[in-house]
């Protein structure tokens, strides 16, 4: 079995994460996308727009259920105090559950971030990253150190598809509906909790 780590907010997961992450899989022959949602993502200001991570949790449940063939959810940084650091949850991986290797998802935007991640040399000697397109964010190979180079036969051809959670959490403030940009469980659990409701 060969396992894709994707890790996020997921505040809320999206139509974007989900489709993406299924194209990724199917063209690089992974069986099982893992979501993992972060704790506290280090580089997001905690908010009122931020949701708590139970809910962040559930709702990536819910996704899920659609294609459970696929997908799964892991809750391993949320056992950990925040914030995440992927680093940790790479060498949790390899040292408490024994993977061999560690095969991680990440968005472009993500990518021109990571060498502001924690401990990023480590990361990237440890973490085989896979990359997705994401529109607005053009890859600038040059802008990044020269050990990223070795990033670009993993850049996954994927749909370029214009939804992000900032979106979602603005069109639920403003009373829009967010139907087809999340899954039918996922818009369901945001309105019976309130969440992202403006006030
Ligand atoms: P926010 O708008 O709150 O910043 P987001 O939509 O970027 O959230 P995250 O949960 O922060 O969602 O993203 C998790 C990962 O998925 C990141 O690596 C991000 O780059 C990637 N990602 C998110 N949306 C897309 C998309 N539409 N296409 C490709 N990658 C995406």
């Amino acid at each position: 079995m060969r396992f894709l780590c994707f890790g996020g907010s997921f505040n809320p997961i999206h139509n974007g994460h989900l489709v993406c992450a299924r194209a990724t899989a199917e063209a690089l022959g992974y069986d099982r996308v893992i979501l993992i949602p972060a704790a506290h993502p280090p580089h997001k200001v905690a908010g009122a727009e931020f949701a708590e991570p139970e809910h962040r949790l559930e709702m990536c449940r819910l996704a899920t259920t659609l294609e459970p063939q696929l997908f799964e959810v892991d809750d391993i940084e949320l056992h950990r105090p925040p914030p995440s650091y992927t680093i940790d949850t790479v060498r949790q991986l390899r040292q408490v559950r024994n993977w061999k290797e560690v095969h991680w998802l990440i968005g472009a935007d993500m990518l021109m971030y990571l060498p502001k991640w924690r401990d990023p040399e480590a990361l990237l000697r440890e973490t085989q990253f896979v990359v997705m397109r994401r529109p607005g964010t053009e890859i600038a190979w040059s802008a990044l150190p020269p050990a990223y180079s070795q990033l670009r036969r993993h850049v996954a051809e994927t749909p370029l598809l214009d939804i992000s959670s900032t979106d979602i959490r603005r069109r639920v403030a403003t009373g829009k509906s967010v139907e087809y940009l999340v899954p039918p469980g996922v818009a369901g659990y945001v309105r019976e909790h309130g969440l992202y409701r403006a006030g």
